[in-house]
């Protein structure tokens, strides 16, 4: 008697974006998401994806790093200046020979990346932990702490009602820290919980991530609540 014990497929239908200028992939990616009930609209170009985009408003985008008429890291990092997409979730896909370039395509605000060729059910479980997780963000309001006040739904950040400019990458991880304060989350952890599980990025990059955080919040003095811990990782507390 297993029946009960079968995962419910709860995938909620989303309109997912790709920007792809390889039909193949682009049909298997629609073929693969549309099994699971999503809308895909495919595009061959970034001013394809523009038309589309002005007519439907999209959950999701996989955008490939390679496309004619411009790269998709352009696109990805005019999408994160644009107040209606800053908080749209991001997939990037590249070759192995561009592999090397990710961070690159992380910090122009890429949520997650996949290196060709991948697997539909691999390309499936990133998109499905990605929704998942800008649902959750889309749940909450306003973090207040200190002088800090967090506008998750307009990705806004003021500090004793000043605004704050922030990176995409320093926003999450602020407002992942800001919503679980006074506890030490290791280099690793916050990779898991800001990044997305199974990114391989260097825990490095953690740090020079805080080390933005920093710099921002420093003039309004607010630095000072991001605390490194020795040996362990970063917590956020109160002033
Ligand atoms: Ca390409």
């Amino acid at each position: 008697m297993n029946t009960s014990q079968q995962t419910k497929n709860t995938d909620m239908p989303a309109h997912i974006l790709t920007v792809e200028d390889e039909a193949a992939i682009r049909d298997m990616v629609k073929f693969a998401l549309e099994r699971h009930g999503h809308s895909v609209h495919n595009s061959g170009s970034v001013s394809e994806a523009r038309h589309l985009m002005a007519t439907q408003e999209m959950d999701l985008a996989i955008v490939d790093w390679m496309l004619p008429g411009g790269s998709g890291l352009e696109f990805v990092r005019s999408l994160r200046k644009d107040p209606l997409y800053n908080n749209l979730p991001i997939i990037m896909l590249t070759a192995r020979t561009e592999e090397h370039d990710i961070t690159a395509g992380l910090d122009a605000g890429a949520d997650d990346y996949l290196t060709k060729p991948f697997s539909p059910r691999e390309l499936h479980s990133r998109i499905k932990a990605l929704l998942r997780r800008s649902r959750d963000f889309k749940g909450d309001a306003t973090i207040v702490h200190g002088p800090l006040s967090l506008d998750i739904a307009a990705h806004r950040l003021t500090a004793n009602g000043e605004e704050v400019t922030l990176g995409h990458t320093e926003f999450k991880l602020l407002s992942f820290l800001m919503k679980n304060p006074d506890r030490v989350y290791s280099r690793t952890q916050l990779l898991d919980h800001v990044w997305g599980p199974g990114t391989f990025i260097e825990e490095r990059t953690v740090d020079v991530h805080i080390l933005r955080l920093r710099k921002s919040l420093k003039p309004h003095g607010a630095d000072s609540m991001l605390d490194t811990v020795r040996g362990a990782g970063y917590r956020f507390t109160h002033l």
